[in-house]
């Protein structure tokens, strides 16, 4: 991350980074696992940075969190229990209160981050207060080790695959997270930029292949992401069969999104 008189920077490559112009720093702190900042960007409102990289900015957040949580939420049984990894922001947990979830738990491991959440981003982190939810400050791959319960969604909501949440990209974590759904559960992760993070989507699906029989990779524009170009994938043990629900539209997601998420560019067909 650069600083450069009023712009914050997030480095793509050597050779590339996107600068959002700012009208102030309102945050800079150091954790015992990462750094954050918070910057008021003139096009996307609040911006939350990660040790440098774009998490989630006020205008754009509900493309990431709507696909993250509709997309699997469409697929199988109608779920009703969720374990969300990560996603110290509240996003997640909103999307899924509104599909009326009813059981979610959500272990982030840096209780800074909900503190950041909730001092600036209160209409994400309000998920936090609602009685379905269950927030557990600690490392997610330990709690999928020590806990008995199973779930209809597990989410994994996190950082990309460096310093704490290196694990949550590794078979042994999705061992173990199989071990933890219900037998037509479905497990999803943000997988990164197909253009600039192959080796981040290639991790996911390579990992979770080994340990599930069904892996599917889709796709989502998001502004603030490196390329713009983002995304996700999702496994289960049995399958993913079409729910005939009616679609509920999001501002990003609909009926037409879901079916097309799945469509994937050649280029990207040559990663997973
Ligand atoms: N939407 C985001 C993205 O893709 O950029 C992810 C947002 S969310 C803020 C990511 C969270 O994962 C961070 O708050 C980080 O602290 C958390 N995290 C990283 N490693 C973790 C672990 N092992 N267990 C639980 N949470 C973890």
């Amino acid at each position: 991350m650069k600083l450069i008189e009023n712009w914050f920077s997030e480095r793509y490559s050597d050779n590339l980074q996107l600068s959002f112009r700012i009208r102030d720093q309102l945050l800079s702190i150091k954790t015992d696992y990462q750094r954050i900042d918070l910057f008021d960007t003139y096009d996307f409102g609040k911006l939350l940075s990660i040790d440098g990289t774009v998490q989630l900015t006020e205008k754009d957040e509900y493309i990431y969190h709507e696909m993250i949580t509709m997309v699997p939420y469409y697929f199988n049984k109608k779920p009703e229990s969720a374990l969300i990894i990560g996603g110290g922001d509240g996003g997640a947990a909103k999307r899924l209160i509104d599909l009326n979830f009813r059981n979610i738990i959500n272990v982030e491991i840096d209780e800074n981050v909900v503190e950041v959440s909730k001092k600036y981003f209160p209409e994400l982190s309000e998920s936090f207060k609602n009685k379905n939810v269950n927030l557990i400050i600690g490392d997610g791959i330990k709690y999928i080790n020590q806990t008995d319960k199973k779930f209809d969604r597990i989410l994994i909501d996190s950082t990309d695959p460096v310093g704490s949440a290196e694990g949550l990209f590794s078979p042994d974590f999705y061992r173990d997270i199989k071990n933890h759904l219900t037998d037509d559960g479905i497990v999803v992760t943000q997988s990164g930029s197909p253009y600039y993070q192959p080796e981040a989507l290639k991790m996911a699906v390579e990992g979770l292949s080994s340990v599930f029989k069904y892996v599917k990779t889709y796709i989502a524009f998001i502004p603030t992401y490196p390329s713009g170009f983002w995304s996700f994938t999702m496994a289960s043990i049995n399958g993913f069969n079409a729910r005939e629900d009616e679609y509920i539209k999001g501002r990003y997601f609909n009926g037409n999104i879901l079916k097309g998420c799945f469509d994937l560019p050649e280029f990207v067909k040559n990663v997973v």
